[in-house]
């Protein structure tokens, strides 16, 4: 099951428990903020988060990782150019806030990794990397479920900024028509700031007319 919860500190941010029916066993991805609401959903529902999954280092995904990693005592996973946002306020953006978040105990993951649950081998999640927005951009892919978590890569109707640290246009629109949109027409693409939107709904939008991977 897939549970979106939007969560807000600066600005608002989907955060999204991705569970196990059978085992209550599951995975939180960009936990943005609002760390005593995520929890209580833990707490309330019952499930067993083994891991989180970060979709890029912006201070707006990763403002609650500090809180839920102290007290749940899991692994927090990002593609290994995360280290420059993790390590960087400037380049994670929470400087511009006056909190300065630093994240301290990260696995930092290769491209094309599966993350596996440990209750349920078959309930897994693909990472691919899709820079662009940022260096260390990602979306986590299931291809049974049809979903992807794809952060701020592409929105409903629109694409991620590029004009952050590490951001380069030419490069997400590349990596949008290569790894998201090359996806089956059916994915749900689920984004960080928008509603859910699909891989067929994006690829008729004006703003993708004439882009080519190439
Ligand atoms: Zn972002």
């Amino acid at each position: 099951m897939i549970l979106q919860v939007p969560v807000a500190r600066y600005i608002p941010t989907n955060a999204y428990f991705y569970i196990d029916e059978d085992t209550k066993h599951g995975f939180l991805i960009d936990p943005g903020a609002e760390p005593d609401k995520l929890l209580e959903i833990v707490k309330e529902r019952g499930f067993q988060l083994e891991k989180i999954l970060l979709t890029h280092g912006h201070f707006d995904h990763i403002g609650a990782v500090n809180d839920l990693q102290r007290i749940l005592k899991i692994p927090v996973l990002m593609q290994k150019n995360g280290r420059d946002y993790a390590e960087n306020p400037v380049w994670n953006l929470s400087a511009q806030t006056g909190e300065p978040i630093t994240l301290d105990d990260v696995t930092y993951l290769e491209d094309n990794t599966d993350i596996v649950l440990q209750a349920n081998p078959d309930f897994r999640l693909h990472m691919i990397p899709v820079p662009g927005h940022t260096t260390d951009g990602c979306m986590y892919y299931n291809l049974r479920d049809h979903v992807a978590f794809v952060g701020d890569s592409i929105f409903a109707g629109s694409y991620g900024r590029t004009d952050m640290p590490g951001g380069d246009s030419e490069t997400l629109m590349k990596s949008i028509v290569r790894e998201i949109l090359s996806l089956p027409d059916s994915t749900a693409l689920l984004s960080g700031h928008s509603g859910a939107t699909t891989v067929a709904t994006e690829k008729v939008q004006s703003w993708y007319q004439g882009i080519s991977a190439e």
